[in-house]
Formats: structure tokens, sequence, C-alpha cells
């Protein structure tokens, strides 16, 4: 029997880039829209293969699986999926974690640069026939201190971008070493010192248990007023009840989202309706040139995997001592 590969929740229509890979193997090739574990389990009962973006796949899921040799994370991010149980059943998982970079980070500072500079405002003026110019305080961005929380691939290339602005750059990130922070000209300090000093706090850690709720009323009761958040990473790194009260009661400015702890995002969220806020739908990764290049990764991964090779961005190596 050939192989089997399931793509448990697509969000693209056009599979060209992953019908080509799976040629090479003869692989067939299915798609599903599971939104549990029990639906993964139905889909994936026979594959070798899976393609997940953000379908739940845990113990449940897991042991439905009866050929299954990789999962793999179509995207960065693999918190849906439980690493350590995939493990056990001697199953790999990869991700692609480096293929939108610089569109994270592009983003990042997008929503930086609007918030500070009103843009949003400025244009809603423009349509409504005003020309007053601002109607509300505009700070130098020159001169202003950026924390950037989470000093890996894509911290480090927003503190690169950041550079030319002027910004006075510091980071808390207790994993990665001295020379990391100084090649990068970016001060390492701890987590306390960066929510009282920073004027725009940019996220990019990963969501662990020890990342999930990190930005909490604690911290935010401890930001400078003027202050923006700046979330690309995880919306769980984030309490969004806290932030949502620090917004309401002006413990800090503003905040550019693009995660959310519930995604896509409920129609009558707070959110939705506060100032100086500007929410994006978990699109920070999105380039023409990020999703070809996402599609066709995953599915060589997968081809890597089915052909006895290990996939470089294997999560889990100790599976393959099993
Ligand atoms: P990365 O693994 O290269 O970097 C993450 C950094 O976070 C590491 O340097 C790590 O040491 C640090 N870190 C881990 N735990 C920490 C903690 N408790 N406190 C401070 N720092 C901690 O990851 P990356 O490729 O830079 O991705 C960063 C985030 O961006 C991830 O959450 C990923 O899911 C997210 N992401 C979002 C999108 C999007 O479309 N919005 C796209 C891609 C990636």
């Amino acid at each position: 029997m050939g192989f089997l590969v399931v793509a448990t929740d697509p969000h693209h229509s056009d599979f060209s880039e992953e019908l080509k890979e799976f040629a090479t193997i003869g692989a067939e090739f299915r798609t599903a829209q599971c939104k549990t574990e029990d639906d993964v389990a139905k889909a994936c009962r026979d594959a070798d293969g899976i393609l997940v973006t953000f379908s739940p796949i845990g113990h449940r899921a897991l042991s439905a699986m009866r050929r299954c040799r990789i999962v793999v994370r179509t995207g960065v991010g693999y918190d849906t999926i439980d690493v350590p149980a995939a493990t056990e059943r001697r199953v790999m998982v990869a991700n692609v974690p480096d293929y939108c970079i610089s569109e994270v980070a592009d983003h990042a500072v997008a929503l930086m640069l609007c918030l500070r500079r009103k843009v949003a405002e400025l244009d809603a003026q423009v349509r409504s026939q005003g020309w007053t110019g601002m109607l509300s305080p505009v700070l130098r961005l020159e001169g202003q201190v950026l924390g950037i929380i989470g000093l890996g691939r894509i911290g480090r290339a927003v503190a690169t971008r950041t550079w030319g602005f002027g910004l006075r750059r510091i980071a808390y990130d207790p994993y990665v070493p001295a020379d990391v922070f100084s090649t990068l000209g970016v001060e390492s300090v701890g987590l306390d010192v960066l929510a009282r000093f920073a004027d725009i706090i940019t996220l990019h850690t990963p969501l662990t248990s020890e990342t999930r709720g990190l930005m909490r009323k604690e911290i935010f009761r401890q930001m400078k007023p003027n202050a923006i958040l700046i979330n690309t990473s995880r919306g769980g790194v984030v309490a969004t009840d806290d932030l949502v009260q620090a917004l309401q009661e002006g413990w800090i400015s503003g905040a550019g989202l693009d995660v959310f702890e519930a995604e896509p995002l409920d129609g009558d969220h707070p959110l939705r309706h506060l100032p100086r806020v500007l929410l994006t739908p978990h699109a920070a990764w999105y380039s023409v040139d990020s999703e070809h290049e996402l599609r066709r990764r995953s599915a060589h991964i997968v081809v890597q995997a089915l052909q006895g090779q290990v996939p470089a961005s294997l999560l889990n190596p100790e599976v393959l001592d099993r």
C-alpha cells in the first residue's frame, strides 16, 4: 500500500506545491477541516504523514493513528501538538521554523509605526472629510526605548530593523548568550526593568508553560502610561483580560495585536471596541513568497521522513532512539 498524507486543516485551496512533492514518492494526498482531536483521529487513522495548521494533536488523536510517522506543523509555533505524546508513540514532529522571519518582523515594526505615528487615526480623519493634522499628541519615536521580549530569530530581526529609528533597544531573554546581545547592540535586562523602562514592548517568545500569561496585570501595572504593547508571537503570552483592563484604565496607551488567546477573535470582544488598538487576523506570517515557501518545505519534510531521512527541523530527535 502506498503512502497517505493528510492535511488536517489547510487554509488554502491550491495544493500544487504539495502535490508536486508527494508525486515524487507516489503518495496520496487528502485534505480535511479538523477542529477537534476526534476530527483528527477520524481523518488521520491511516495517514503516514500529517500536515497540521492549528488542529489539536494530543494523546487522543495520536492513539487513533495506526501508521503515522511524521506530523509537520505548517508554521513555526507548535503549541497545539503534544510533542512528548508523539515521542511516546514514535511519531516524529517537525515544524518550519524560519519561513517568515522577515514578514513577522516587518509586521511587528509596521504595528509599532502605525500606532506611534497614529496612522489609522489620521486616515480615519481624512476619510471623514477632516484635515486638522494631529488630533492627539504624537511623541517623537527617536530616543524611545524598545523592549524586546524573546531575542530569537524574529526578535533579532526586529532589533536589526529598528536600529535605524534611533531607538534605545533593550531585551529580556534568559536563554540567549551575552554575545548575541552585544553583537546586536541590545542591552540585556530583566523583565521588571524592561516593563518599567520600555515605551514599546514587542513579544517574540514561543508559547510555553513559562510564557503563558507572561504579560499580566503585575507587568502592565509597572509599564509607562504612554507605552504600547505589540504581540505577533502567540495570544496566550498575554493575559487578555488584564490587557483589556490596562487599556481601559489607561495603565498603558495602546496595543498592536496579531495573535489572540482565542482565534478568531470573538465578534463582540472588548478589544474590537477600544481606541488606540490595532488588530490583524494572525496575518504577520503572510506574504505570497512565504506562503509558497511554507507549503513546499512542509511537504518536503513529510517526503524526507517517509523516505527514512531525518528532517532538519525535527523537534523530538529522541524519537530516533526508540
Ligand atoms: P525562536 O525560537 O527563534 O525565538 C524565541 C525566543 O524566545 C528564544 O530566543 C527563546 O530563548 C526566547 N524565550 C523562550 N522562553 C522565554 C521566556 N520565558 N522569556 C523570554 N524569552 C524566552 O522563535 P521565533 O522564530 O523568533 O518565533 C517567535 C514567536 O513568533 C513564536 O511564538 C512563534 O509562534 C511566533 N510566530 C508568529 C507568527 C505570526 O504569523 N504571527 C509567525 C511566525 C512565528
